[in-house]
C-alpha cells in the first residue's frame, strides 16, 4: 500500500465539514459554558514572582503575537483583513497590473517557483495538494462583527499550498511557561507574514490567492495531503524534520500547480509504542488507547481514524496555567534538533519499526523532552 492509500484508509467516514464555532478557541468566545472561564486565559497577563511567569516572560509572549493580533487576526475568526485578506488590499499600489498574467502552461515549473518563494518568505516546509473542500469550515465566526456565517471557497481555487513554520527549539523546551508561549506566538506571527506575502506573490503572477492561518479551513489534513507529515497521538502534525514543533498556514489559489502526495515515515507505528505525550500531558487530554473515528466532544471532527484529543481538558489546563501549553510538542520523540544521529534514527523509525520500543526507551534514558529551566531563555 502506498502512502496515499494509507492516508485514504484513515478517512473512514462519514465525515462532515467542521463548523469553526465548535473549535475550542471559538467556544471560549461563543459558548456560554466557557466565556467567563476563558477570561482567565484571554484577560490581562497574570504576572507572578515565578520563573517563566514574570513580567519579562509575559512581555515576550505578548509581543511575539503582535503581528498576528494586529495585522492578520487569523485566530480571531475569519475577517479576511490585513495579511489574511482574500484580495490585494491595495490594488492601486502594491499589486501588479490585472492585465499581466504569467504563462502557467508548465505547472511543474510554476510549482517550483511558488515553493521557492514560500521558503524565501520564511516557510520551513512547503507542499501542495488539491484543495479538498471537506476540510474547509462549513461555517466561520468573526470576532469583530460577531457573525457566524456559512463558508464556501469558490470553485476556481483548486489548489492549497501548505506551509509549516518551525518554532524555536530551546524556548519550546520550557513549556508550559512564557518562553514556549512566546515561541508559539512568534509562530503565529510568522504564519501570517509568510502566507500573506506568498498570496501577494501569486497575485503578482496574475492569479487569485486566499491566505489563511487557523481560519477558513483545518490546517492539519491539508498539510497531510500536501505531504508535510502525519498525524500523531498528540493530535498534531508530525513533520519528518521538526516533529510537531511547527505551526501551519496555507494559501488557496487558482494558479495551476502540481500536487504532492501524502508522505508517511512511521509515525503511526511509533505512536502505538510511545505514549510519552499522553503521560506528560498535565490535563490527561491525550489518549492512551487505540485510534477511533468517534469524537470525544463537538470539538473533534468524527469519521477520521485518529487519537482524539480532549480539547476541553486541554483548555482547562491552559486557563489554570494562565498561559498556553506545548508539553505535547516538547516531549515528542520526533521533536529533535538537527543532527546526523537524529537523522539516522528517523531512517530506522521509517524502515525498521521493530526497533521503536528501543528508541522510546532511549529517549527517556537520554533525558530528551525534559522541561528546560524557564530562566534559560534569557541566557546569552
Ligand atoms: S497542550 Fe498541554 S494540556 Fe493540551 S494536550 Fe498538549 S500537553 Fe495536554
Ligand atoms: S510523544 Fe510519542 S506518542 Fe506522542 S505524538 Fe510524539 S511520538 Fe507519538
Amino acid at each position: 500500500m502506498n502512502d496515499k492509500e494509507k492516508y485514504q484508509k484513515l478517512l473512514v467516514g462519514p465525515i462532515e465539514r467542521f463548523d469553526q464555532i465548535n473549535d475550542m478557541f471559538r467556544r471560549a468566545k461563543y459558548d456560554p459554558e466557557w466565556i467567563d472561564r476563558a477570561q482567565a486565559f484571554y484577560g490581562p497577563a497574570q504576572v507572578q514572582d515565578k520563573a517563566g511567569y514574570t513580567q519579562e516572560d509575559f512581555a515576550l509572549q505578548n509581543s511575539s503575537w503582535h503581528l498576528e493580533h494586529f495585522f492578520a487576526r487569523g485566530v480571531h475568526g475569519s475577517n479576511h483583513k490585513g495579511l489574511y485578506a482574500w484580495e490585494c488590499p491595495d490594488p492601486e499600489g502594491t499589486c501588479m497590473s490585472p492585465d499581466l498574467k504569467i504563462d502557467a502552461s508548465d505547472p511543474a515549473e510554476v510549482s517550483k517557483k511558488v515553493k521557492k518563494a514560500a521558503r524565501f518568505f520564511g516557510a520551513s516546509l512547503v507542499g501542495i495538494c488539491e484543495l479538498n473542500r471537506l476540510w474547509v469550515y462549513s461555517h466561520v465566526t468573526n470576532d469583530v462583527t460577531r457573525e457566524h456565517t456559512p463558508l464556501e471557497i469558490p470553485e476556481e481555487y483548486r489548489y492549497a499550498i501548505a506551509m509549516a513554520i518551525e518554532m524555536d527549539y530551546p524556548l519550546i523546551q520550557t513549556s508550559p511557561t512564557g518562553g514556549a508561549a512566546a515561541a508559539t506566538g512568534l509562530g503565529y506571527s510568522k504564519m501570517a507574514f509568510v502566507a500573506g506575502l506568498l498570496a501577494q506573490f501569486i497575485r503578482g503572477l496574475g492569479y487569485k490567492a486566499i491566505p489563511c492561518g487557523n481560519d477558513t479551513a483545518m490546517s492539519i489534513p491539508i498539510a497531510i495531503e500536501a505531504g508535510l507529515g502525519e498525524l500523531g497521538r498528540n493530535g498534531l502534525l508530525i513533520t519528518e524534520k521538526f516533529g510537531p514543533r511547527v505551526r501551519l498556514c496555507k494559501v488557496f489559489t487558482d494558479l495551476p500547480l502540481v500536487p504532492d502526495e501524502p508522505h508517511f515515515f512511521g509515525v503511526e507505528d511509533f505512536c502505538r509504542k510511545c505514549m510519552k505525550c499522553a503521560k506528560d500531558c498535565p490535563s490527561q487530554a491525550i489518549s492512551f488507547g487505540e485510534k477511533t473515528t468517534e469524537a470525544l466532544s463537538r470539538s473533534n471532527n468524527p469519521g477520521v481514524l485518529k487519537w482524539p484529543v480532549d480539547a476541553k481538558q486541554c483548555f482547562k489546563y491552559w486557563i489554570a496555567n494562565r498561559l498556553d501549553c506545548a508539553n505535547c510538542i516538547r516531549v515528542c520523540n520526533f521533536n529533535k534538533e538537527p543532527g546526523w544521529l537524529h537523522d539516522l534514527v528517523r531512517v530506522f523509525v521509517k524502515n525498521a519499526p521493530w526497533l521503536n520500543p528501543l528508541f522510546v526507551r532511549l529517549d527517556d534514558v537520554l533525558g530528551y523532552g525534559k522541561q528546560l529551566d524557564p530562566t534559560t531563555i534569557w541566557d546569552d
